[in-house]
């Protein structure tokens, strides 16, 4: 969710000048994500995001299940790409109705746009980590609960949104799914900038990431921080070429400076629990998932000793 966003939805457009906020702390600004608090309260809450997520200490939830999409493989939507200066959005403008449901949810949730974060270099630019370790990109695809009319009835109560997020990592060869986006990059360099894109079928994005994952409450990890999120961070990552990963590099933030690094570093857990999907669970296989998640094999060993 991005500031954009928050300006069009309360029509507050003082609140641009007032509360600018970034991804750098320093000494001469105040905007930060160390700074966001001071003016966005809900930024120093107690259920924040992203976070890092521990794989020793995941819980087996089995009122959990996979999900299913209904419309995702449909190209009949028309998306619009925009660089709103703090991330490239890809909003849902026309067309049919992308839904969620299952997957543990407490209702239906209908898509409403994703957006990527991203490092200056590969070393990190995920927002969520695993065991303290980053990943070069992370997508986010953002839903409103059916229960509510609009994504600005949804962003600040509890469980409005759904958002599931997935990594990106590193691959010699490109993805051509992302070719129709990496392509529209280069006509959104300056922020405030957008493009409608061609038909462009969400499903092909996610599809190698459905699968196993972790689920926990939180909030927007960006100004203003509602604890509003139902979260779901998949195991298995996505993949870029380095090519198309400098693409997103390429662009300007919303001070004409090289968008890097916008991503907020992980939040305390707190009294947070985070639950855990595996599909061996839905199945009854007795296999150890070798996903990211799964436990460190000296700890499936002892296990099974006891
Ligand atoms: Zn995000």
């Amino acid at each position: 969710m991005e500031m954009f966003y928050l300006i069009a939805i309360f029509g507050l457009i003082a609140v641009a000048q007032a509360a600018d906020w970034g991804y750098i702390d320093s000494e001469e600004n105040d905007e930060g994500p160390e700074s966001w608090s001071v003016n966005f309260e809900a930024c120093g809450g107690k259920s924040q995001s992203p976070i890092d997520i521990v794989s020793a200490d995941l819980e087996i939830d089995d009122s959990l299940s996979a999900f299913s999409f209904q419309s995702y493989s449909s190209e009949s939507v028309e998306l619009k790409l925009t660089n709103n200066g703090h991330t490239v959005n890809i909003g849902l403008v026309s067309g049919d109705q992308l839904m969620i449901s299952g997957g543990g949810l407490p209702e239906s949730f209908l898509f409403e746009q994703f957006h990527l974060h991203w490092g200056e270099s590969n070393a990190n630019g995920s927002e969520h980590t695993v065991n303290g370790k980053s990943y070069p990109a992370e997508v986010h695809l953002v839903h409103r609960s059916s229960k509510y009319r609009t994504l600005g009835d949804a962003v600040d109560q509890p469980e409005g949104l759904a958002v599931l997020g997935f990594f990106f990592e590193i691959s010699e060869e490109e993805n051509e799914v992302l070719t129709p986006l990496i392509d529209a990059l280069a006509n959104v360099t300056e922020a405030e900038s957008s493009q409608l894109i061609p038909a462009f079928a969400i499903e092909s994005l996610i599809a190698d990431g459905l699968g196993d994952y972790v689920r926990y409450s939180g909030s927007l990890t960006t100004p203003g921080c509602f604890e509003s999120v139902i979260w779901t961070v998949f195991d298995t990552p996505l993949k870029m070429s380095d090519s198309q990963i400098e693409a997103f590099r390429s662009l300007e933030d919303v001070k004409s400076e090289p968008m890097v690094g916008n991503f907020r570093p992980v939040q305390n857990l707190n009294e947070r629990k985070v639950k855990r999907y595996s599909n061996d669970q839905a199945s009854g296989a007795s296999g150890y998932s070798v996903g990211l998640f799964a436990l460190p094999l000296t700890m499936i060993v002892a296990t099974l000793k006891m």
